[in-house]
């Protein structure tokens, strides 16, 4: 369920600070220690699964609760309008680094696809 030695699950713990904005049911969204733009969250679940891979037919409840957490925090930051995107780097050639999966959140500039 946690990994010690994980970045994510120890943010999870509150073991390492991070600045968490909300939370809900099995779910953090903090603010990217390296943004890409302007709003930068990550959806974190607080149960450890490495990657998207991973996920199995008993997570389909948490995937969902992930997309309307994600969908909220857009609503209140405003970008509905202009447009965002939600995206998950499922293996290092996608560009996954920390292998808890998350969900980056993006908005508040105009974005280009593919990305770079
Ligand atoms: P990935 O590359 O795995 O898709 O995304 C990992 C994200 O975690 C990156 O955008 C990176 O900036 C972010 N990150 C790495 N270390 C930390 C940290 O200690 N705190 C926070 N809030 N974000 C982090
Ligand atoms: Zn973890």
């Amino acid at each position: 369920m946690s990994d010690a030695n994980c970045l994510f699950c120890r943010i999870a713990r509150r073991a390492v600070p991070a600045d968490i904005v909300a939370e809900t049911d099995g779910l953090l969204a903090v603010t990217d220690i390296n943004p890409q733009a302007p709003t930068h969250l990550l959806i974190i679940p607080t149960e450890h699964i490495p990657t998207l891979a991973d996920v199995s037919e008993s997570h389909t409840p948490l995937l969902g609760r992930a997309v309307h957490f994600a969908n909220r925090l857009a609503r209140e930051r405003r970008l509905t309008e202009h447009g965002y995107r939600l995206v998950v780097n499922c293996g290092a050639a996608a560009g996954q680094s920390v292998w808890h999966l998350h969900w980056h959140l993006l908005g508040g500039r105009p974005m280009t696809w593919p990305p770079g």
